[in-house]
């Protein structure tokens, strides 16, 4: 491609990302009804589970980004993979050989989805090899191992973007803008609960070498992020109390439920519940001087449904991760500046209270913050 089509190709990105509507707004779907021919964010998966599976469906309906690569240690789902999506093999990789990836013009970023213990040093090695990393939350076990990985990518001047696909969610949205016109008030206190009850007792989630913990790394971090999207301020403390009722099947260092109370500089104040062993809790509650918000599901893949004082929300549903993948192609390529933060810092704010929330469970003290 020559230089100048290259220009203007880039050009377009930026329009077009800049001029995406909002996924609010019912002119989306005006968008996917119109041709694009802007530049595309070619994405490799390495990870081909059941994440993997469900980003790799959903991007077929992306106009921005595409599936050009695989990374995997199981050759039989690569070559499913490649007939699906019709992935040359000169974009397949394993585990041993993805370094070399720096060599392949097809694929601009890597999208790390495998068990939490492992996206330090994937992460760290696709940056070396030049290529923009998106990465699934937690985006590592503990805030060093992420501040590492923010360095990596920083040095090799490529992009560290993080799976936070509720940070793209028409009813979040909808109620962060709200709060901040300031049509509900001074924010007073708001309620996470984010669990499940888990199964297989044998799977990775449930061992803290490739998890680095239990239900907090998993679904807990739903509600530590919630609260700062929700409340739209970093907690200044926090205490927490663990609750074990299976230690066979949650061993040492694998938590089954959290609670876990932040304060804010604001004055308000944060009750939160993480579980690997209830049903049905999928709920955020904000609670403000002039009004309400709920989200209940609020995580799940959705629909999301919820309500504010003014009554429903009734933004459309749109595939999380189809959205996520359209608009970090537009953050990668077309530098726009997303209403909620996706990158590395933001993610490293989770691991630090994360740490913060294991350290007051095994001190029972109150933990202080500085993020
Ligand atoms: P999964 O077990 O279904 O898939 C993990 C993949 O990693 C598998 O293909 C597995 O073969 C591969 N893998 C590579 N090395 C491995 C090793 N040493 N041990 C075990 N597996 C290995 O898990 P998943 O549900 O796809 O989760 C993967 C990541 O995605 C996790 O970090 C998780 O937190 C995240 N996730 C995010 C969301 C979201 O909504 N953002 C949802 C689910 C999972």
């Amino acid at each position: 491609m020559n230089s100048r089509r290259d220009f203007l190709q880039k050009i377009t990105a930026a329009a077009i990302a800049f001029h995406l509507p909002s996924y609010g707004s019912a002119s989306v779907g005006e968008f996917y009804k119109t041709s694009y021919d802007g530049p595309v964010l070619r994405v490799a998966i390495m990870g081909l589970g059941s994440y993997g599976t469900r980003v790799a469906e959903a991007m077929q309906a992306c106009k921005m980004a595409k599936l050009t690569g695989v990374i995997s240690g199981t050759p039989s789902k690569i070559k499913d993979w490649q007939s699906k999506y019709n992935i040359p093999d000169a974009n397949c990789y394993d585990y041993t050989n993805f370094d070399k990836i720096k060599d392949n013009p097809d694929i601009d970023a890597v999208y790390v989805i495998t068990p939490n213990a492992l996206h330090h040093d994937q992460v760290i090695r696709v940056a070396k090899a030049g290529k923009h990393v998106i990465c699934e939350k937690p985006m590592a076990i503990n805030a060093r191992e992420g501040q590492e990985m923010i360095d990596a990518c920083n040095k090799a001047k490529v992009k560290l973007l993080v799976g936070y696909r509720m940070h793209f969610e028409p009813k979040t949205l909808e109620i962060i803008r709200m709060r901040k016109e300031g049509e509900m008030g001074k924010v007073l206190f708001f309620q996470g609960l984010c669990g499940f009850r888990i199964g297989d007792p044998t799977q990775w989630r449930l061992n803290k070498q490739l998890a680095g913990g239990g239900s907090m790394m998993d679904i807990g971090i739903y509600a530590i992020n919630g609260s700062r999207y929700m409340v739209g301020e970093e907690p200044i403390w926090v205490t927490a109390q663990e609750t074990k009722t299976n230690p066979e099947k949650f061993k040492e260092g694998v938590d089954e439920t959290i609670q876990f109370q932040f304060g804010f500089p604001g004055g308000a104040v944060a009750s939160c519940l993480s579980t690997y062993n209830m049903s049905n809790l999928d709920r955020f509650f904000l609670d403000a001087e002039k009004g309400f918000a709920e989200l209940l599901p609020s995580t799940g893949y959705g629909p999301i449904r919820g309500k504010t004082h003014k009554g429903e929300l009734t933004q459309p549903h749109i595939t999380h991760q189809t959205v996520q993948m359209e608009e970090m192609s537009g953050i990668i390529l077309g530098g726009k500046q997303p209403i909620v933060p996706v990158d590395g810092e933001e993610a490293l704010k989770d691991l630090k209270i994360i740490d913060a929330i294991y350290l007051a469970v095994k001190t029972g003290k109150k933990v202080d913050l500085k993020l």
